[in-house]
């Protein structure tokens, strides 16, 4: 029989613990590696709670070889998602040899491993940062790629590794899924984003300054060509975004070779709209003032999801007040994180 068992690579992290949890739902084993860079144990402490399973943790840099080939030796897996690197764009240009080595060395060591031990399939974690600034939306995958930083460079470069690789060798099955601007949390308040120092991102932004650990929003850029002046982007609740994981887990052993596939809603929201919808779905208000734009930020981009619809049968279900209620009661909840 053939194993059940997946490897989830940053499974401590934000998107990968959400995936471990419903991976064991769907009755998959899992093992986890990571680093503890930008994580703590305790997120998965949390998902056994939630799940009644035990997870299995090497803390381990996906770039050390001999500490990699001993779990794999160890152990007979399905697959493996691949989430650990880094993933601060603005980090990303004062430290970009970190990047490559992580994000691309860190990956390459992952799949020269795998081959190794015959494990041929992989989905990988990408980015809608690889669409640099689209000519239009929605934005389909066959649109051009490009990047503007360091670390979208890493989610191109890798992509394009992978495609050399099943160019190469016809045993790979390999899903790149490009997320949108995953939020949310866990419906019980257990698991979440948990962003070290100040958030870089727009949601934990928001529930940081509802919850009075920070004065005020500053949204960067007033004046985009869009309905009222300030960013659009595709939020996507990251319990939909876990669920397209182990919607491709599902699939994999039938799609041969590369697939790309955006993840996202379909569905963008502007800035204001986002602090207003929290704020009526919280009661609470989030005190904001309009900066100048930040650098390198697009006005809009939000996706076309048929394709993963059509490939994985998967499609997001949740809505931007789930992703509000979700991401407010984690916030609530855990007021210094884990
Ligand atoms: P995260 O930082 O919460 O999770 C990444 C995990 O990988 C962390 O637990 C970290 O400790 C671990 N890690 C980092 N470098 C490692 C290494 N060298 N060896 C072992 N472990 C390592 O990030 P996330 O938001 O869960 O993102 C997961 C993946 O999704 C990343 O590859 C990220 O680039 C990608 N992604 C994230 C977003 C987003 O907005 N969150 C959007 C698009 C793509
Ligand atoms: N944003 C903002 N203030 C912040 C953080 C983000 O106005 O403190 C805006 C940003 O300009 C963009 C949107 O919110 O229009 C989403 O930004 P985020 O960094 O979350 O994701 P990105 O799409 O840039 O990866």
């Amino acid at each position: 029989m053939s194993s059940n068992k997946i490897l989830v690579t940053g499974g401590c992290g934000y998107i990968g613990s959400h995936t471990t949890l419903l991976l064991f739902e769907a009755g998959f084993d899992v093992v986890v590696v990571d680093n503890l860079a930008n994580s703590s144990k305790e997120s998965l402490r949390r998902v056994e709670q939630l799940s009644g399973k035990t997870v299995e943790l090497y803390q381990l840099d996906v770039r050390d070889n001999d500490a990699l080939t001993a779990v794999f030796a160890k152990h007979e897996f399905k697959a493996v998602i691949h989430f650990a690197g880094l993933k601060a764009v603005g980090e990303s240009t004062e430290i970009p040899l970190d990047y490559y080595d992580q994000n691309i060395s860190g990956t390459i060591n992952l799949l020269k491993v795998m081959q190794q031990f015959n494990c041929y399939q992989i989905v990988f974690s990408s980015s809608a940062t690889v669409y640099g600034d689209p000519a239009s939306v929605p934005i389909t995958e066959d649109f051009p790629t490009s990047a503007t930083n360091p670390y979208g460079r890493t989610k191109l470069f890798v992509e394009e590794i992978l495609r050399d690789l099943s160019r190469a060798d016809d045993q790979w099955h390999v899903i790149m899924l490009r997320y949108f601007n995953p939020i949310g949390a866990h419906q019980s308040g257990l698991i979440g984003e948990q962003p070290q120092g100040i958030p870089n991102n727009l949601m934990p932004f928001i529930s940081q300054v509802a919850a009075g650990k920070r004065d005020k929003l500053s949204i960067f850029g007033g004046d985009y060509s869009t309905p009222d002046g300030t960013g659009i982007r595709d939020y996507i609740h990251v319990m939909d975004l876990s669920d397209a994981h182990v919607k491709a887990i599902h699939k994999i052993d039938g799609l041969v070779g590369t697939t790309t596939l955006n993840i996202g809603t379909g569905n963008g929201y502007s800035v204001l709209e986002m602090v207003h919808t929290f704020e009526e779905v919280t009661g609470v208000f989030v005190a904001h003032e309009i900066v100048e734009r930040r650098a390198g930020d697009i006005a809009e981009c939000w996706a076309e999801p048929k394709l993963a619809s059509s490939v994985l049968g998967w499609k997001a279900k949740l809505n931007l007040n789930d992703m509000m209620t979700d991401t407010w009661r984690w916030q609530k909840d855990n007021p210094d994180g884990f």
